[in-house]
Formats: structure tokens, C-alpha cells, sequence
């Protein structure tokens, strides 16, 4: 964004601004790199709304304190980004059932009562960019075994994947997110020193990368390796659908590798728009807006 630009968008924010305005928030620590302001705060524009979405930072031992003062000064909804994901659990009176299955809630909104309900948008926003590639019956692999991943795994199996393995460094984290979908026989897990890895990322239709390797890095030490290191990913097969949640660099050090394979790749950037757009839904009750309005804003970000 050139200064005039930024000018103009800042003057914008400011004219929408009255004594009458409301606002939702995104809470966690930290949110400073956070592009949902960006994107919300063009959507709410976009909609005319008295109403702008901000970043607070608020560390664990105020979350409780910081969930219940906002209830009472006009905020209508919030992100919970990490580390609070789970613990807000305890703060709200009404849980979706996507929120309780996953163990995890993303968006709350003020009810009629006055108090929080939870819902989780992830799963959503990880399906969108797939929904068009008729993918029911195929076989995924999701790399990692962290909060993102459970949502991962929920949506291939909404999508009706015949068959999900889950691939993890970690025993104990794998073990835990097995327990979540014990009643779900398709879903698998391995650690990534497992002997019958090579012939599965062979077969597979779709890998996910929900570990964070290949983030943007302050330092460039870790800024160029694949997750689990090169080795793994020797059989890959031109035919495979490589999706990386991560959106900041786009593209990865991983999906760059996969491309000069011959694989499609998906970035994480369409993920972060469509669970965006599936919260601002549920704070409004229901109002939609174009993905190219928060695509465009963060053109300029990202
Ligand atoms: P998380 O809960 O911390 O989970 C990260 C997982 O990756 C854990 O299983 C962790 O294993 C594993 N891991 C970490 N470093 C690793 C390494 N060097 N090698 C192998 N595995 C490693 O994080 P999360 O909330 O799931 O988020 C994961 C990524 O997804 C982040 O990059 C995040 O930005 C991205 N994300 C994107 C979107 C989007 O909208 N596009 C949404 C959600 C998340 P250990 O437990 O052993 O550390």
C-alpha cells in the first residue's frame, strides 16, 4: 500500500467511528501479526456496519477478567486465536456442537442473555478451497497433531475421505487428538518415523500441513525445510493435492517444492478468508460478504 493509500483507509476507519459504534475483538497472545483486522474491518465497511474489529493482546491469567469486562461495554463478538482456544471453554454459557467436538472454539458472540456463546469456524474455512475438487472417497494424510489439525481431520471427514492418517513427531499430542474421533474408523495415526510411510505419501490423494514449518521466521535459519525433512517427502507423486494452512510466506518453502513436482497446491490464505467470513456471519446473524473484499484487502499484506 502506497502512503496515500494507507492514508485514505485509516481516514475511512476514522469516519466510521461515532459515539454509537460497537466492536468485536480478536484475543490472544500474540495478536500484533494478526491480518484479521485487515480483512474484517473491509468487510465490516463493506457492509455499512457501525461497528470496527480490533486486536487485543491479553495473556492467561486475564482472560477471564478481560472475557467478562468485555460483555459489558458494547462488544458484540470475538476471535480467540492461541493460546486461549480451550480455555474459554469455562466462559461461555452456550457451546456449538463443532466447538465441543474439537475441543476448540474460534468465535463467540454475545447472546440474548448477555453471555457468550461459542462456535468454531476452522473447519469451515479448511473445507472451502476443496469443495470444488470432488474429493469424496480419496485418502488424506494431515501432517501434525496441534489444534489446527483436529480441524483438519474434521473436515476430510466431512468431506467423506475413505481414509485419514495422521502423521505427528509427538506420540502423546497424537494419542489425544486420536481420542477425538475414537468412533471414526477411517482415521489413523503414525509417527513420522513409521516404516510405512513412503508407499502412503506415494498413494495419497491430499496432504496437509498443519505443522508450522516454513513460517515467515525473524531469523532465516529454519525459513527453507519441509516438514519432517526432505527425505519424507521422496515418493511424492505428481497426482497428490499439496495443502499448506500456512499463508505468510505464500508459497511455502513446501508448496514451492511440491509445485516443481508437478503437484497442485493450495496456500493457507483461502482458509483464513473463509473461517473470517464464517464468523462475521455468525456475529451478524447471518450476513454474507463477497471473499474478494477480504481477498482484495490483504492483497496489500501478504
Ligand atoms: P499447534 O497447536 O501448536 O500445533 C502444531 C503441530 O505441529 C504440533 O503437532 C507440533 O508438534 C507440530 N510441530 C511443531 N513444530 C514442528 C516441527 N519442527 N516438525 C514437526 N512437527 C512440528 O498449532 P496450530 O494451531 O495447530 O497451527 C499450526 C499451523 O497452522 C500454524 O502455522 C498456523 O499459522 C496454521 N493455521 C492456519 C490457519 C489458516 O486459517 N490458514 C488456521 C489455523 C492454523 P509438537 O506438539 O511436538 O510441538
Amino acid at each position: 500500500m502506497v502512503p496515500e493509500q494507507i492514508i485514505i483507509f485509516k481516514e475511512k476507519i476514522l469516519n466510521m467511528i461515532s459515539s454509537k459504534t460497537s466492536f468485536i475483538a480478536l484475543i490472544g497472545n500474540p495478536v500484533s501479526h494478526s491480518l484479521s483486522p485487515i480483512m474484517q474491518n473491509a468487510a465490516l465497511q463493506y457492509l455499512g456496519l457501525d461497528l470496527i474489529y480490533i486486536a487485543i493482546p491479553c495473556k492467561d491469567e486475564d482472560l477471564e477478567l478481560v472475557l467478562n469486562s468485555l460483555k459489558k461495554i458494547n462488544c458484540k463478538g470475538l476471535n480467540i486465536t492461541i493460546p486461549h482456544k480451550e480455555k474459554v471453554f469455562n466462559l461461555c454459557s452456550e457451546i456449538s456442537p463443532i466447538a465441543n467436538k474439537l475441543k476448540a472454539i474460534n468465535t463467540l458472540k454475545l447472546n440474548s442473555n448477555q453471555e457468550w456463546s461459542g462456535t468454531n469456524t476452522d473447519v469451515e474455512g479448511f473445507i472451502y478451497p476443496l469443495k470444488a475438487l470432488n474429493l469424496t472417497r480419496k485418502e488424506g494424510i494431515v501432517l501434525g497433531s496441534g489444534g489446527a489439525a483436529r480441524s483438519v481431520i474434521q473436515g476430510l471427514i466431512n468431506l467423506n475421505f475413505s481414509k485419514v492418517t495422521i502423521i505427528s513427531r509427538n506420540e502423546k499430542s497424537l494419542n489425544g487428538l486420536m481420542k477425538n474421533f475414537t468412533n471414526q474408523s477411517q482415521v489413523k495415526g503414525l509417527l513420522n518415523s513409521d516404516d510405512q510411510i513412503n508407499n502412503l505419501i506415494e498413494e495419497t490423494d491430499l496432504i496437509v500441513n498443519t505443522t508450522p514449518v516454513g513460517m515467515q521466521k525473524e531469523s532465516n535459519s529454519e525459513n527453507n525445510v519441509l516438514p519432517y525433512g526432505e527425505n519424507f517427502w521422496k515418493s511424492l507423486n505428481s497426482k497428490t493435492i499439496v495443502y499448506d494452512l500456512i499463508y505468510n510466506p505464500a508459497p511455502t518453502p513446501l508448496l514451492k517444492y511440491c509445485d516443481k513436482k508437478g503437484c497442485r497446491t493450495i496456500d493457507g490464505t483461502q482458509m483464513l478468508i473463509a473461517q473470517g467470513l464464517k464468523s462475521l456471519s455468525f456475529w451478524t446473524n447471518g450476513l454474507e460478504v463477497p471473499f474478494e473484499i477480504m481477498a482484495n484487502a490483504l492483497k496489500k499484506y501478504l
